[in-house]
């Protein structure tokens, strides 16, 4: 089945049931008007000129047409391109000419961002080419631009609206010619990875690998048409749009949208208001969420489910989340951008022990080995690199075989440049990142371990861990913590709560205090940059 033939048919089980709540833009569509509305978009796309097989970027924070253009895209064979709502010229440059766009479908702004001022700056010759002929010098690919939302018409560019509303007959039985010749294994996506150990890579991924990852997902949630997810995590990453929009539509549950970027009181009170019955999140997010000072003030009995994900989560707050937000099937999931994301999850039946201190059992039709670094399979409970295998594999980055040899190999395993363990009945711990470890004076020290103790602090709200490079051990340990309010810690203070607590090396020898950690637009810590400041700092 692709994308568009199963939305067809959850829609026709389900017609009336709702589908998609966008609080900010005040849409509420049940699953016919949903279905609908994607046909329409479908057929304006096909009558631009677009054909299966081509790329057409989204650059756009969190609203309804971003929904809509996934399941669009997908009708129409066209593939989609998610564009990190954070990235800029040099970025979105990168992007589009690295999977060669012809289209791109953006917003007029996003918070401080000016998209169309970004987009000009790249292609001046927008304001003097008719919509459809751009020939831009530093984006030769680009043809079609599609603006959305509300605002003035866009010399050189396409109105959304328009071509979302298409009735044309001749469009729509284009649609249904191209929609009978679409396979499962066909690319319906490009989807970069975070950037968080470097610069992002496009995974190229086909309606089986993202279909069928969305139906597991949403079968280890237990979702029903009855379910009302919320969704503050962005749908150009995988989390978004494959754990929250796919895991949803494959269960005919509804997909509930705070509004276009996180927000933690719009998060609480769209969970209140709405009675959601799931919650996503990564860590840090469920973290503002139960940090914030109106918490108390909301109604969250409705929650039962959720997915924390995308990062470690730290056992306090997986506790807090189950105690405080009524999340008692909450699940942590481990997955990556390139495997369609998730190959662990924990269900509501492995006991809470299980679902604080691992990230689950494998995955169905997925295959996992442990390996260490000369590729042999390591003896059940040792550490090593994850790898996995099956269905949910990407193709490979777009255009970049020197990136997918490094990633893919000949077997078909994925690398995914994770640490992790599995015990005797299966259940996978993440150590860290390959990348994160830190090996110091011969001592592997492994970053996680440290966080997890020095959380059980109480003047720490959120602390990251990682390496720096000396002289004497070859890497040292170097901890950025963030206090609670009022909190009067120092760095001694610190190494002092470590003393007899934890092994020598593993002791913090550089303590930073800070406000808030560098972090990707999906939420994520970037460790690098931390690493790079204190590499500048220390001279
Ligand atoms: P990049 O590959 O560009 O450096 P990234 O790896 O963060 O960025 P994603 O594909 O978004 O990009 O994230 C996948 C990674 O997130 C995994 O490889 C793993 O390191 C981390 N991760 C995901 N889920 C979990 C989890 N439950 N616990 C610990 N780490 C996780
Ligand atoms: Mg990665």
């Amino acid at each position: 089945e692709t994308i568009g033939a199963m939305l067809a048919r959850i829609a026709a089980a389900h017609p009336q049931r709702p589908a998609l709540v966008v609080r900010e833009q005040g849409v509420r569509l049940d699953y016919a008007a949903f279905d609908a509305a994607v046909n329409r978009l479908a057929a304006g796309l096909l009558a631009l000129g677009l054909e299966p097989g081509d790329r057409i970027g989204i650059w756009a924070p969190n609203r309804a047409e971003w929904v809509l253009m996934q399941f669009a895209t997908a009708r129409t064979g066209l593939i989609l391109v998610n564009i990190n709502p954070a990235y800029r010229t040099h970025e979105l440059a990168y992007a589009l000419t690295k999977v060669g766009c012809r289209a791109l479908v953006l917003a007029r702004r996003f918070k401080t961002s000016d998209y169309l001022g970004l987009l000009r700056e790249l292609a001046p010759e927008l304001d003097s080419a008719a919509p459809g002929a751009l020939a831009a010098e530093r984006l030769p690919a680009l043809r079609e631009v599609v603006v959305l939302g509300p605002g003035a018409p866009v010399p050189g560019t396409f109105d959304f609206d328009a071509i979302a509303a298409c009735e044309d007959p001749a469009a729509h039985a284009l649609l249904a010619r191209t929609a009978a010749g679409l396979a499962p294994d066909d690319p319906v996506n490009i989807q970069f990875t975070s950037g968080t150990t470097g610069s992002p890579k496009g995974a190229t991924l086909t309606h089986r690998n993202i279909l069928n990852n969305g139906w597991f997902v949403g079968e280890a949630m237990r979702l029903t048409p009855d379910d009302r997810l919320c969704i503050p995590v962005p749908f150009y990453h995988c989390f978004g749009m494959v754990l929250g929009n796919l895991a949803c539509v494959t269960h005919g549950a509804c997909m509930v949208i705070p509004g276009e970027g996180f927000d933690p009181l719009a998060t609480l009170e769209t969970v209140a208001e709405e009675r959601c019955t799931g919650l996503h999140g990564v860590p840090t997010m469920f973290i503002a969420e139960l940090e914030h000072p109106r918490f108390g003030e909301f109604d969250l009995s409705s929650l039962r489910t959720g997915i924390m994900a995308g990062s470690p989560c730290p056992v306090e707050v997986m506790k807090q989340v189950v105690d405080r937000m009524h999340m008692a099937e909450v699940t942590i999931a481990y997955g990556m951008t390139e495997t369609s994301p998730v190959s662990f999850q924990t269900t509501p039946d492995d006991p809470l022990d299980r679902r604080v201190d691992s990230v689950g059992r494998v995955h169905p039709h997925v295959e996992v080995r442990i390996v260490d670094g000369e590729g042999k399979v390591v003896p059940r409970g040792e550490t090593g690199e994850l790898q996995t295998r099956g269905y949910s594999v990407m193709r490979g980055y777009w255009n970049d075989p020197e990136r997918t040899a490094e990633a893919l190999d000949a077997e078909g395993w994925m690398h995914t440049g994770d640490l992790a363990t599995l015990d005797a009945d299966g259940y996978c711990r993440i150590v860290g990142r390959l990348k994160d470890m830190l090996i110091r004076g011969g001592e592997n020290v492994y970053p996680r371990e440290i966080e997890e103790f020095l959380y059980t602090h109480p003047d720490i709200a959120d602390v990251q861990v990682f390496g720096v490079p000396d002289a004497k051990f070859g890497e040292e340990v170097c901890a950025w913590i963030r206090l609670r309010e009022g909190a009067a810690l120092d760095a001694e203070g610190v190494r002092a709560y470590c003393r007899g607590r934890i092994a020598h090396y593993k002791i913090p020898r550089y303590v930073r205090f800070v406000d808030a950690f560098p972090m990707t637009v999906t939420g994520k810590v970037q460790k690098y940059l931390m690493r790079e400041a204190m590499a500048g700092e220390r001279g």
